[in-house]
């Protein structure tokens, strides 16, 4: 197995479209015959959800049972947690268990490192590890902060798009300067893009004259579509439900753009962004 990536789906606005991405994302990786870990590290639970696991509080073993462990210094063993979706894609799935364990963070030795050991674990089997995080900056976020490669930045298409984003791009720095080196911002995805509006040509123009810059925007959007929520109903991604629809085909050419990215230049004047 070639170098494993590990990517972050990151925005600490609610709504924005992180679970989506990172599932539909995944599912395309996969239909380009890489192998995929989906980590669900948000105690909501969505991701695990929208993979088709209805009652979360049945999971004989979680992200959460991991992580107490590793706190616990008790062996951990990821791959007991690990549920596969298909051939290609696997589950590591959650649930609200995931709060609770937020609070031990602060205390545990290397609290910030935490998941990146599990990761450790489980990467090597893996082309991609994409991790789904929740709307806040906390620890868990910084957990998943820690593990990553790569940031992915879903950035829903409406008024005020790019507000929260300086904050969230600082905190990124933050971690790069103190406890992750090896982060990049991967990209800017403009989601749920209503293409009959000149308000998304307006939003990509802002967002492009704020970061372009320094930060790849992804020359796909995902279309604001409703077979997006219909999907989640079903267990299914939306390359399953509908393959042919618009918002498919989006994320299928997204993925090759991210699987593209690997062989473009890693970073982006991240000398601009560093100083
Ligand atoms: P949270 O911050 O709560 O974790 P999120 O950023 O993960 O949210 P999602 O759960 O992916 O966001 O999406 C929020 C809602 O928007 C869901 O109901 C989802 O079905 C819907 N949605 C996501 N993408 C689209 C889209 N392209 N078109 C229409 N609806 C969408
Ligand atoms: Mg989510």
């Amino acid at each position: 197995m070639a170098t494993c990536e590990v990517i972050v789906i990151a925005n600490q606005k609610g709504g924005v479209g992180k679970t989506t991405t990172a599932f539909n994302l995944g599912a395309a990786l996969a239909k380009e015959v890489k192998k995929v870990l989906l980590v669900d590290a948000d105690p909501q639970g969505d991701l695990t959800t929208y993979m088709g696991c209805s009652n979360l509080n049945n999971i004989p073993v979680t992200l959460a049972t991991l992580m107490n462990r590793a706190i616990n210094d008790e062996e951990v063993n990821s791959k007991k947690a690990i549920i596969r979706y298909n051939e290609k894609l696997d589950l590591l799935p959650t649930n609200l268990e995931l709060s609770s364990l937020e609070i031990n963070l602060v205390t545990a030795m290397c609290g910030e490192y935490v998941l990146r050991n599990i990761i450790a674990e489980l990467k090597d089997n893996y082309d991609y590890v994409l991790i789904d995080s929740m709307p806040s900056l906390g620890l868990l976020t910084i957990n998943t902060l820690a593990c990553a490669d790569k940031v992915i930045i879903p950035v829903q298409s409406e008024f005020f798009a790019a507000k929260g984003m300086s904050n969230l791009m600082s905190h990124i720095l933050k971690v790069k300067r103190s406890i992750n080196p090896n982060i990049n911002v991967g990209g800017i995805l403009l989601t749920m893009v209503d293409g009959r509006t000149n308000l998304a040509k307006e939003i990509n123009s802002e967002i492009k004259e704020k970061y372009g810059t320094m930060f790849k925007l992804f020359d796909s959007q995902i279309p604001r579509a409703i077979k997006a929520a219909e999907s989640t109903r079903t267990g299914e991604s939306i390359l399953e439900y509908d393959k042919n629809s618009k918002i498919s085909k989006s994320y299928m050419n997204f993925a090759k753009e991210v699987i593209g990215c690997d062989r473009e230049e890693k970073t982006r004047n991240t000398d601009v962004w560093i100083r």
